[in-house]
């Protein structure tokens, strides 16, 4: 059972918290670190694009794509598997009284409204964190495990998932005080009402959550100094992004995925990096995927995915109320319940609004991937990088299903596929191949024989402050 919180911040997360991950990892699952572009990726009149792409698609081997399909469309079922256990979750908490049971006590221990709403719901989301155990070890503990994705040890993983509890402790109950106080005071029109709540609420969370939720996981300190950090704060500046606070934070110690984002507001605005993603890529690969998250900062995305995905909320909010009218009107009685503002009849409200964005797969993912792509393509003009930005987009695609159907793409992929990805990023690179940018680098195939052949041609570095000579070639960079 997901709170109507976390079920929000999960989707919103999809796109700012967990932008650009990608995966480094034990075991032949993953890509070997530095960049490899295929020869057929390499600018010149023969370049075609879908050669290109393909010759990209070919750095996974068919076994890693097998694995990758597997855990992706795993993901189709688990999505199924979730909902449906949180129906019987809803329906242990009804059925056997204990919700009714949690609403009494809460009766007994304060006398405002407010207040016994707020203690019902520590109440609920205690009695759904041990009810969700289960399943939560499963998904987010042992099958990440399975496939490599996770390195945390169960201690640790467990620590994590108490300090979210605690945080949610403190947030969710007061935002359900506030929604329910509209449920009592705007009669049927609560839904209205309440995605008015949930959106500002949404917002504030989005802010500060970079600010003062993620440093409670990991550990975050200024970008060691070096080109990187130069050519992040390059790619900041050019594109209009107030800060000069690159940092880097500990993801490793959870996960083997890489991620970036830019987050904050005011003086708070930061770019971040995860150490996987500086420790297992190249240069090109990392300017790529900040000129990405860079996107979505200048394109305002934080506001404007709030904004639409309030929307779809204010439609599950009129969904909940018309099911739940009718619920309760047919079996109320029978669970103790008494009407729509008695919070005993929250994990009935939370069921029928987990069933709506079941519902709404498509809608959300769309919303979502939608607004990736123009990062993405931000992100390639912003960068020059389309070799960097096709390498994280195989990265990437150890653990996505690198090339599926479109229907598919539309109902369950919440950013562009790597097919797609890579495939734009040869289309800039043809697009731009006389841009004296893109070409800058050609001459890459370097003199002495030192680089391997997967060096670097194509990538631009030109706007960047000129590292001495051999700036450029740079094969794997980073470490
Ligand atoms: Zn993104």
């Amino acid at each position: 059972m997901k709170t109507v919180l976390s079920a929000l911040i999960l989707l919103l997360s999809l796109c700012w918290l967990v932008p650009a991950a990608h995966a480094e990892g034990p075991g032949g699952r993953d890509l070997p670190p530095g960049l490899q572009i295929p020869d057929a990726a390499r600018p010149g009149p023969q370049f075609d694009v879908d050669r290109a792409t393909e010759a990209y698609l070919d750095l996974l081997s068919p076994a890693q794509r097998t694995q990758s399909d597997a855990y992706f469309e795993g993901g189709y079922w688990i999505r199924l598997w979730q909902l449906l256990y949180g129906f019987g979750v809803a329906a242990v908490l009804l059925f056997s009284g204990l919700s009714r049971r949690m609403r009494d006590l809460a009766r007994r221990l304060a006398r405002w409204r407010w207040l016994q709403t707020t203690l019902y719901a520590v109440f609920w989301l205690l009695a759904g964190f041990v009810l969700d155990l289960p399943l939560t070890v499963y998904t987010d503990f042992v099958r990440e495990h399975q496939y490599g994705l996770a390195t945390q040890d169960f201690a640790g993983w467990f620590g994590d998932q108490i300090k979210g509890l605690v945080v949610t402790l403190i947030v969710a109950p007061l935002m359900l005080a506030l929604l329910y106080g509209a449920v009592r005071r705007a009669g049927a029109r609560w839904w209205i009402w309440a995605s008015g709540i949930s959106f500002v609420f949404l917002l504030f969370t989005i802010m500060l959550s970079p600010v003062f939720v993620e440093p409670l996981f990991n550990t975050y300190k200024p970008l060691r100094d070096g080109e990187m950090r130069q050519s992040i704060l390059s790619l900041a500046h050019a594109n209009q992004i107030p800060t000069d606070n690159v940092v880097e934070f500990d993801a490793s110690k959870q996960t083997t995925r890489i991620s970036a984002n830019v987050a904050g507001f005011a003086g708070t605005t930061r770019v971040a990096l995860n150490d996987n993603l500086i420790e297992k890529t190249s240069l090109p690969e990392i300017k790529a995927v900040m000129g990405h998250e860079m996107g979505h900062y200048v394109l305002n995305h934080s506001l404007r995915l709030t904004i639409y995905l309030a929307l779809v909320l204010t439609f599950g909010f009129w969904f909940v109320h018309r099911l739940m009218d009718a619920s309760l009107a047919r079996w109320g009685a029978r669970f103790g319940l008494e009407d729509r503002a008695d919070p005993a009849a929250l994990p009935l409200a939370v069921a029928i609004l987990g069933l709506f964005f079941f519902l709404a797969t498509p809608i959300t993912n769309s919303i979502v991937r939608q607004a990736e792509a123009e990062a993405d393509a931000f992100g390639l003009n912003a960068a020059r990088e389309p070799n960097g930005f096709a390498m994280a987009a195989m990265r990437l695609s150890t653990y996505r299903k690198i090339h599926p159907g479109a229907l598919e793409e539309i109902v369950f992929y919440d950013h562009p596929s790597g097919y797609a990805r890579v495939h734009a990023s040869m289309q800039w690179l043809k697009e731009n191949q006389d841009n004296p940018t893109a070409r800058a680098a050609l001459p890459a195939a370097k003199p002495a024989g030192s680089e391997a052949p997967g060096s670097k041609p194509a990538e631009s570095e030109a706007a960047q402050p000129a590292t001495p000579a051999p700036a450029e070639s740079k094969p794997a960079e980073s470490k």
